[in-house]
């Protein structure tokens, strides 16, 4: 078999979990499977260099900022590839350009293009275990991109898919895919398997155990993705097809919470078809990606229109609006910057009647006052004030039926 492991920061926080990951590498190697480690930097690596960046001016150069926090990734490949050598088994390091993995130039959030698999697999071939950086490519020019936050996941799946390796397993620090944050709600139950689906949503909606890309490419190419801890054995959880998933019946397979949102509304609006166009292309044009839209039955000549931003563009959203506004006539503009959304997820929403309904009723009996409500066919998503989005999670985590009494004994 060909193996893909991915290990996180926390997986090589220090030598003695690097030791610990090589220990695995070779194991598996041992019993007759090619190899490839990709990993990311140690923790907190990422956001200390980071720092160091902003530290100098308001806009470091993107281009110099992939440069220098590519680095921590290229840091522990090597003290991998070090270390499987001192404990005796060959290997190499092979980076981002020396793959190659190559992406376009949207430095800081790059999308990876195309991926040679030759040099990898000539070393596979010479019996080494690869230890690729993960985060990091290279575009056209030559010049080294990082992939976005989070972004070894996708480095993960991009070379299990390249490769056709037979899995991608993916090393954290929980032990699977959980029916919401287990930090947050210590109720939360391990999944034995997510369809990609259900993983894509949830990314999307802030589960950050794994890159919404990542999940993209696996189920663009079909990589199984398993979702284990580094440091407890377990089986983890297998991200999958629809049709591999068990006839188990639930409806709702997972809770999101996201802190991360603004709300931004702007009053009296004259409602005349243009006038949404003019705002919304105004924010494009500013490159801010909206993400739910409401607007409210007109009253007479005007209306209100409501949309959410990430917290990072409020501000900047509020300026473009407030000149939009007085563009178009619209009265005011107002914003809120302390919103959450909590979102539930689930395949068993396409044949069940009344989820919405129950998350509606669960939130309201918390007192929680819904601001704006977006839906699909497998999730629906409510925008509430961020002080209550931890209440809403383990209230709606019990009213769902998903917690689970015995999930701390069995850690
Ligand atoms: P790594 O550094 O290994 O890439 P991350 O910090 O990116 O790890 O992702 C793992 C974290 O994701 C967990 O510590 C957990 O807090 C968080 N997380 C959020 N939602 C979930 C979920 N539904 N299941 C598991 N973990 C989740
Ligand atoms: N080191 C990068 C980050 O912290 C990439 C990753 O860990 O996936 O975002
Ligand atoms: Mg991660």
């Amino acid at each position: 078999m060909l193996v893909v492991q991915k290990y996180g920061g926390t997986s090589v926080r220090d030598i003695e979990r690097i030791r610990n990951v090589a220990q695995r590498a070779i194991d598996y190697k041992n019993k007759g499977n090619d190899m490839v480690i990709v990993v990311s930097a140690m923790s907190g690596e990422t956001d200390r260099l980071l720092n160091l960046a902003n530290s100098i001016g308001k806009f470091p150069d993107e281009r110099e900022v992939d440069v220098l926090i590519s680095t921590g990734e290229q840091v522990t490949s090597a003290l991998l590839a070090i270390t499987l050598k001192e404990m005796g088994h060959d290997a190499i390091s092979v980076l981002g350009h020396q793959v190659k993995i190559a992406t376009d130039s949207s430095f800081g959030k790059a999308r990876i293009e195309k991926l040679e698999k030759e040099r990898i697999l000539e070393e596979l071939k010479k019996g080494k275990i690869v230890v690729v950086p993960g985060f990091q490519g290279v575009d056209k020019e030559g010049n080294i991109t990082t992939l976005g936050r989070g972004g070894s996941d996708t480095t993960g799946v991009a070379l299990a898919a390249g490769l056709s390796a037979d899995v991608c397993e993916i090393y954290t620090d929980v032990d699977g895919v959980y029916t919401t944050d287990p930090n947050v709600c210590d109720k939360a139950r391990r999944l034995d398997r997510i369809s990609y689906d259900e993983m894509l949503e949830m990314a999307g909606l802030g589960a950050k155990v794994l890159q919404i890309r990542s999940v993209e490419l696996a189920q663009k190419y079909n990589v199984p993705i398993l979702v284990k801890s580094s440091l407890v054995e377990g089986k983890g959880t297998l991200v999958c097809k629809e049709e591999m998933m068990s006839m188990e019946k639930v409806v709702i397979s997972g809770i999101t919470y996201s802190k991360n949102e603004a709300k931004i509304t702007v009053r009296g609006v004259p409602d005349k078809p243009g006038v949404a166009a003019g705002i919304f292309t105004a924010l494009s044009d500013a490159k801010i990606v909206v993400d739910i839209i409401v607007q409210n039955v007109s009253r007479g000549t005007t209306t209100d229109i409501t949309f959410t931003v990430a917290k990072t563009d409020a501000k900047k959203a509020y300026a473009i609006m407030e000149d939009t506004a007085q563009k178009t006539g619209a009265e005011k503009v107002t914003m809120d910057e302390d919103m959450a959304k909590v979102s539930i997820v689930g395949l068993g929403m396409i044949s069940h009647a009344g989820i919405a309904s129950k998350m509606f009723s669960v939130l309201a009996s918390e007192g929680i006052n819904i601001e704006a409500i977006t839906t699909s066919e497998i999730k629906v998503s409510c925008v509430i004030e961020s002080k209550y989005g931890e209440l809403a999670v383990r209230a709606l985590h019990t009213a769902f039926g998903l917690d689970d009494e015995d999930v701390r004994e069995e850690k």
